[in-house]
């Protein structure tokens, strides 16, 4: 259970993921960029989330390693995620894009590569090269995004390692019961993307109720119970104040009613695209 800020889950490789990171979605290059990583890590993060497709990654790499020149901490203190574009899911290109995303970062590894979204026909290649990586020691866990049961079941059916991680939409309005269950079995780690659905559950009356019974924001409710069903969230502010708030969610629990009470919110919604259904 994760009961700090710098409190991890342990992979099925060993490996240690914090519980919580930064996500930097839709954050351009830039001065704001650099300072909410920084601030980040200042405020106790350990764990950032970024993508080739992000366009980001330099302003990403810029914030860690001032951090680290600094002599705040130590380069294997953090928990850094990238994941390859969908245009290079071919055997070397994925090699290439590693390289590249290495390159952008600053870094000589990355803690976890991901596949960004299943791509039909191409994510069993990308997986080796995936594999490849890791057998090589470049990268010290790799997983997918986006990938549903039965992308899982496929890829394993023929993988020689089998994912740590599946990043994916999750949230009260989409609890991924089947999925949660089915990684937790498979002992593969689950990681909320969009975990406050991009600010829409900040207005829903239930989560509301909550959060003044709790004494706690909207956004503190919903990771916590994140937090409490064992999956790992990566919200994403740029402002500092948000991104402390994000993270103070060690001083209470939500009861066994109230986090029943929030995987009742489900509809099955999605902000994002659908993993069988999008066409990029
Ligand atoms: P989130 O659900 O994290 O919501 C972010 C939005 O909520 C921003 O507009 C932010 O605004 C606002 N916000 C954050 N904290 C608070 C708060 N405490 N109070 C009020 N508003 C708040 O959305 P994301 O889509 O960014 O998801 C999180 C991360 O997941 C991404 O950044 C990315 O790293 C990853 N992701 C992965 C995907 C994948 O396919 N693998 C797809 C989408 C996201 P502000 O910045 O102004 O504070």
């Amino acid at each position: 259970m994760i009961n700090h800020l710098q409190d991890t889950v342990t992979l099925h490789n060993g490996v240690q993921m914090p519980g919580l990171g930064l996500g930097v979605f839709k954050v351009e290059e830039g001065s704001d960029l650099v300072h909410a990583v920084r601030s980040a890590i200042a405020n106790g993060y350990r764990s950032i989330d970024t993508a080739s497709i992000y366009g980001n990654e330099r302003g990403v790499g810029e914030g860690i390693l001032q951090t680290i020149e600094e002599n705040k901490l130590s380069r294997e203190k953090l928990f850094v995620t990238s994941k390859v574009w969908n245009a290079d899911l071919g055997y070397e290109a994925v090699l290439a894009a590693y390289n590249a995303s290495l390159a952008k970062l600053g870094l000589d590894y990355l803690d976890l590569y991901l596949i960004h979204w299943p791509v039909k026909g191409k994510y069993k290649e990308a997986w080796r090269a995936l594999e490849t990586l890791y057998k090589a020691g470049r990268v010290k866990a790799i997983g997918v995004s986006n990938f549903q049961i039965h992308h899982l079941e496929d890829l394993m059916a023929d993988a020689e390692i089998k994912p740590m991680v599946n990043q994916v939409e999750f949230h009260p309005r989409l609890t991924q019961k089947d999925l949660l269950h089915y990684t937790r079995e498979q002992g593969i780690q689950l990681e909320a993307w969009s975990p406050l659905m991009q600010g829409e559950l900040l207005h829903d009356e239930t989560l509301q109720g909550l959060a003044a019974k709790y004494g706690k924001s909207v956004a503190q409710i919903i990771l916590r119970w994140d937090i409490q069903h064992g999956v790992v969230t990566i919200p994403k502010s740029t402002k500092e104040q948000r991104i402390i708030e994000n993270a103070a969610l060690f001083d209470f629990e939500l009861s066994p009613a109230d986090m029943e009470l929030i995987d009742g919110l489900n509809q099955n919604r999605r902000v994002g695209p659908d993993p069988d259904n999008f066409d990029f």
